[in-house]
């Protein structure tokens, strides 16, 4: 009546394969689900299509968890040059584009293909298309019910991805199993994520739409050096997404637009220098025109320096160096990149990455209260966290 696995993993993705994989390769009977026609869809359109896999500079701060200390041991038992050492053995070539962020040279399908292939060096049984409609645990076994059928395993890993991007098959399967597991959830929310603005903020942001440059964009004691976007919609770009899975609703970011300068002394100095020039001639020197434009007026700065006030030139060098703007929101996770929090990591082995309640079940990747910073963070987890499931399951 029940076909029976060593291991079944519901959730194909970066995190499910990868467990895959491990689990097949110490002679487990492995099954692996999903419920999409296409496997892999997150790689595939991870990084532009060229998939920021890993990223050199790995390091436990560059995770947000609600216990930090936890991602420790997977990073320990797989890191990032274990991950390349894959890919050189598959002959992927890839490159380091920015602060240690490793692509595909060529096509982010190259990690799918290597994965498949892996998969299937691995014995591995992948079953696409199928519903898991429920799951039932008796005498430390899991029943699970998919398809019209019905299986039995000895260890189940859910590996079912945060809710970011549901068109692709996000799902909130891996939490609602967590709930019917009786074990905590941390809050979830869309991270890596473009910030949403009303009215004045707003209007700028259109006007100044598809313009970039870069930016520190702060919020309390946390803060991003990289590029920033103005969007139709409000800010976007590396340094925002980042900020995003820090701010909290109701609060004020940071932003300085030309971290390399300190407004005020510049313009004091450039008044000693050359008192008739024009104050819009010298915020182009150092902004985008359009950028530059705004803000004089915003800051009511106009006509020759030697006029305005030291009161004035502050005001303009504050804007400048530490403009305050209130997110109203974000885009949500129609186009966030990850999810923050999830299944919270109290309630796993951190060596192994199984329920400490349930025995036998463990929960890996993204589903898990564990998101990386953007640069090939999220990926290295989904990697690390699902070789160390693979090792126990
Ligand atoms: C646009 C975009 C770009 C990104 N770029 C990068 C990048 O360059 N570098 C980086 O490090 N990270 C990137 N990320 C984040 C990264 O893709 C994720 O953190 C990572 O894929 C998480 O892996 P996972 O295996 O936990 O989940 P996923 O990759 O989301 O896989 C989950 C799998 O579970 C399946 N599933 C869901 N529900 C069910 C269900 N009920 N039954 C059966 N199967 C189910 C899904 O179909 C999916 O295949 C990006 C994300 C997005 C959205």
């Amino acid at each position: 009546m029940f076909k029976k696995y060593d291991v079944i993993i519901i959730g194909a993705g970066a995190a499910g394969i990868m467990s895959a994989i491990e689990a097949g390769k110490r002679g487990r009977k492995v099954l692996l689900f999903d419920h999409t026609k296409k496997i892999g869809e997150k790689i595939r359109i991870s990084g532009g299509g060229r998939c920021n896999f890993t990223n050199l500079n790995i390091h436990p701060n560059k995770f947000i968890s609600k216990n930090p200390k936890f991602i420790i041991s997977a990073l320990n038992q797989y890191n990032q040059h274990d991950f390349i050492k894959l890919i050189n053995k598959h002959n992927i070539k890839f490159h380091e584009k920015k602060l240690g962020q490793l692509f595909c040279d060529d096509s982010a399908q190259q990690i799918i293909d290597m994965l498949l292939l892996e998969c299937q060096n691995a014995k591995v049984i992948l079953k696409k298309e199928t519903i898991v409609s429920n799951i039932e645990k008796k005498d430390n076994q899991y029943i699970i019910e998919a398809n019209s059928d019905k299986y039995l395993c000895d260890s189940l890993i859910i590996a079912t991805g945060g809710l970011s991007v549901p068109k692709i098959g996000a799902s909130t399967f891996g939490y609602d199993i967590a709930k019917k597991f009786n074990l905590n959830i941390i809050e979830t929310l869309p991270a890596l994520v473009p910030l949403t603005f009303s009215e004045k903020i707003l209007e700028m942001c259109k006007e100044l739409s598809g313009l970039s440059l870069d930016a520190i964009v702060s919020y309390n004691k946390i803060f991003f050096e990289e590029g920033m976007l103005f969007t139709h919609r409000g800010l976007s770009g590396p340094s925002v997404l980042q900020i995003s899975s820090y701010w909290k609703l109701g609060n004020d970011i940071k932003i300085n637009l030309s971290p390399k300068l300190d407004m005020f002394k510049f313009l004091e100095n450039e008044k000693k220098l050359d008192p008739k020039q024009d104050i819009s001639k010298i915020i182009f020197k150092i902004l985008p025109k359009r950028l530059a434009s705004i803000i004089c007026k915003e800051v009511g700065a106009s006509g020759n320096i030697s006029e305005l006030s030291n009161k004035l030139l502050n005001k303009l060098g504050n804007q400048i160096n530490a403009w305050l703007v209130k997110p109203v929101g974000s885009e949500g996770y129609r186009t966030a990149e990850v999810t923050l929090g999830g299944v919270d990591t109290n309630e796993l082995s951190s060596k192994s990455m199984m329920s400490i309640k349930h025995p036998g079940l463990f929960f890996i990747g993204e589903v898990v209260d564990v998101t990386g910073h953007l640069g090939g963070y999220n990926f290295q987890w989904a990697w690390s966290s699902g070789f160390v499931a693979g090792q126990y399951a």
